[in-house]
């Protein structure tokens, strides 16, 4: 027996795993013991990996050999890599040269390894000169890269895990970590154990596993967390709880700040979240006056209409009470994919460039072309994964390529996706898997390696680099991602920009890696003394690690200076606002969805798992027992799920972990378990039949978290 040491591909702890190996099969898997992210923990999906990556796992889910059909009704046939590669450059370049670069889309996934991302990135914005490139990531964490940078002046998260060690009051918001980010909460109840002073607040519209280990749960309305944040921050200024200090010598904007906050007053954010004015202030009180406080935050802040202001007032939080930069504190966004933030890195958003140069800014874009070797990246944004399918939708993009991603049933108001997907003249889907609601749109199906297969780098929520490393060989005939976009890069290269030498010299993952690090050169990130030798030598590193550096930095801002022009840390004084859809009569329940302990988004790798079904078997709608017996409704019973979008029939389940008047429903379920329908009639399926994508303006980043739907019992025929 081998083993190989990679890194988990499910959620953003990044944990690092050793993959046994007997010949090309892949038979086992353990935790690193000496990976950082874990030290050698599994939670109950990477411990299972090895049984997802099996022959017969294999033969029944993996696509393996290139696709094509000849109409979109017809049964794919097989071709070779040359002539779907060649037949796919020049439909690209037929529709570019029609319609120009802004009538094709890519639209790529935050499980791609950095080098993937590198590739499409520069394929797009500097081989054909569209920023059409976005990704699933759009859907998790653009908020936190927006509050971030409004902030703190760089999308850099300013906290490590070990910051969980050190923390004398940790802030959960919108976070069910215990479920979401497993391995890292048995660390924090590990810390909790050994610190018998730490406070625990959770904020959350439900009480989740997470909230179970809360000293104090504020069971607050759905999209109003900004609110209970400025409402903390007015009676920490009421109370004298702020670090005048801090602020006067570190940060920009607070007396806007105070004078926004002073509407706060408790009883008015007490009626607004839905909370008792008395629970507000224990929670500021703890949070300015425990000690160092770490908040910890994910798709609750993110999802939402409200997602970049919801970001910054927690930051505000942060650098009113000074805490930030010391062991222990700081805001701390979890990333839920395995590689958003590597993504991110890269530029690989519609409003990015690498190395976390902003589009909107000539310099960057200048310096951009300049280490690509193109004549200039273009200037009009790109169209955010909500915008992109729209705009497929209405007929403006024509082409789009997918990457390791599955928008027919992860994307919100699936008519709206669906609408896009058959409108589009040409759809190329690159994928692992061919079990994908995606697969059945695509013109051309290329099929991608997977975990245990691919080469190259990831990046986890504390910007810690690991190694993704293959055990065994490509299956069949699959190619890696960076290969495929290589390789069409190149056979859109001759048709684009004839007799010009290649932008695309890849032999291996390496060389597209040295290019992005050469990148990073005087940026935050900075990571121009990582060498790939290193990353092999030492294990996994955390960014910045400039050149001459022989180690990153596990925190950032601990000398007070943040990466703004002044050097000051910018408070934000953006204002609360309510969902874009409330409670009405005819709507009057608030659908939040979310991820299960035990899967795996579309379920195309866990879902063919029995034990993973042993935590939760079966979709299903979670509602509160009196609004169940309200509507006459008993366990199990079908029910129509209705939003103004669409309906889709579930069973309904009661949960009193769930305020009145709100639902939960998994968001893993696709088309063979949740059917149904759009408001014209087509025929849908999963959760995202009825989500809204209203996004928030500034991060362009979907409201996942609520949806106004009615309930009705189904009437069996
Ligand atoms: Fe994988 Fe996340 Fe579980 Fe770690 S916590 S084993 S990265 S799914």
């Amino acid at each position: 027996m081998a083993e190989t040491r990679s890194t988990c591909p499910y959620c953003g702890v990044g944990c690092g795993v050793l993959i046994q190996t007997e010949g090309a099969q892949i038979t086992g898997v353990r935790g690193d013991p000496d990976h950082p992210a874990n030290f050698g923990k599994l939670c109950s999906k990477g411990s299972t990996l090895h049984l997802t990556a099996t022959q017969s796992v294999a033969e029944q889910t993996r696509l393996m050999h290139p696709l094509q059909r000849q109409r979109r009704d017809a049964a794919p046939e097989g071709l070779s890599w040359d002539s779907a590669l060649g037949t796919a450059a020049e439909r690209f370049a037929s529709i570019i040269g029609q319609h120009g670069p802004d009538a094709v889309g890519f639209y790529v996934s935050g499980q791609l390894l950095t080098e993937d991302y590198y590739v499409f990135n520069k394929l797009a914005k500097g081989l054909i000169g569209t920023n059409n490139i976005d990704t699933n990531s759009r859907l998790c964490m653009s908020s936190a890269v927006a509050g971030y940078k409004l902030t703190l002046g760089a999308d850099a998260p300013p906290a490590c895990y070990d910051d969980v060690n050190h923390a004398n009051c940790l802030f959960f918001v919108g976070s069910n970590a215990a479920w979401a980010h497993p391995v890292l909460f048995r660390r924090i109840e590990e810390a909790r154990a050994a610190n018998p002073a730490m406070k625990v607040i959770v904020a959350d519209p439900r009480r989740t596993d997470t909230a179970e280990m809360a000293d104090l749960f504020l069971p607050l309305q759905p999209g109003t967390d900004t609110m209970l944040f400025h409402g903390m921050l007015h009676t920490m200024l009421w109370e004298g709880w702020i670090d005048a200090d801090y602020i006067e010598r570190h940060t920009t904007g607070f007396a806007e700040l105070k004078t926004l906050v002073r509407e706060a007053t408790p009883e008015h954010t007490a009626q607004i979240c839905g909370l008792r004015k008395e629970d507000i202030r224990q929670a500021a009180q703890w949070f300015a006056q425990s000690g160092p406080t770490l908040s910890l935050y994910c798709q609750g802040l993110n999802q939402s209409v409200n997602g970049t202001a919801k970001n910054a007032a927690l930051i505000n939080l942060h650098l009113a009470t000074g805490q930030i930069g010391k062991p222990g504190a700081g805001p701390f966004s979890l990333t839920g994919q395995p590689n958003a933030m590597g993504g991110r890195e890269v530029g690989g958003l519609a409003n990015l460039l690498s190395a976390h140069r902003d589009l909107s800014n000539p310099a960057h874009r200048a310096e951009v072309a300049a280490l690509w070797g193109v004549e200039s990246v273009p200037a009009q944004p790109g169209k955010t994964a909500i915008e992109m399918f729209q705009a497929a939708a209405d007929g403006e993009i024509k082409a789009l390529w997918i990457a390791c991603t599955n928008p027919a049933q992860s994307l919100p108001n699936q008519s709206t996706v669906r609408r896009a997907l058959e409108r589009a003249e040409y759809v190329v889907v690159q994928e692992a898997f061919a079990t994908t609601a995606t697969c059945a749109f695509a013109d051309l199906l290329l099929p991608a390696t997977t975990w245990g297969e691919k080469e190259g780098t990831v990046t986890n929520s504390e910007r810690r680099i690991s190694r993704v490393r293959p055990a065994v060989p490509p299956p069949g005939n699959t190619r890696h991602d960076w290969q495929i976009a290589t390789q069409f890069a190149q056979c859109l290269e001759p048709l684009l920009r004839p007799g010009q030498p290649t932008l695309f010299p890849y032999a291996k993952a390496q060389d597209i890696w040295n290019e992005h690090r050469e990148s990073t050169r005087g940026r935050d990130l900075d990571i121009t003394g990582l060498s790939w030798t290193m990353l092999e030598d030492n294990g996994p590193q955390q960014w910045p690690l400039k050149e001459g550096a022989q180690q990153g930095k596990a925190r950032l801002y601990e000398d007070g200076q943040f990466p703004t022009p002044d050097g000051r840390a910018r408070f934000s004084a953006l204002t609360w606002q309510p969902v874009a859809e409330p409670r009405t009569a005819r709507f009057p329940f608030s659908l939040n969805t979310g991820r299960l302990r035990d899967q795996w988004h579309g379920m195309s790798r866990t879902g063919q798992l029995g034990r993973l079904f042993g935590h939760v078997p079966e979709p299903c709608l979670q509602m509160h027992p009196q609004d169940m017996a309200r509507r006459a409704l008993g366990e199990g019973d079908l029910v129509h799920i209705t939003s103004p979008r669409g309906t889709i029939i579930a069973p309904v389940q009661a949960d009193d972990s769930l305020a009145l008047s709100q639902l939960f429903m998994a968001l893993h379920w696709g088309g063979e378990y949740l059917s149904g329908k759009s408001s014209t009639g087509e025929r849908l399926a999963g959760v995202n039949t009825l989500t809204n994508p209203a996004f928030c303006p500034l991060s362009k980043q979907p409201e996942f978290k609520h949806t106004a739907v009615k309930v009705l019992k189904a009437e069996l025929p």
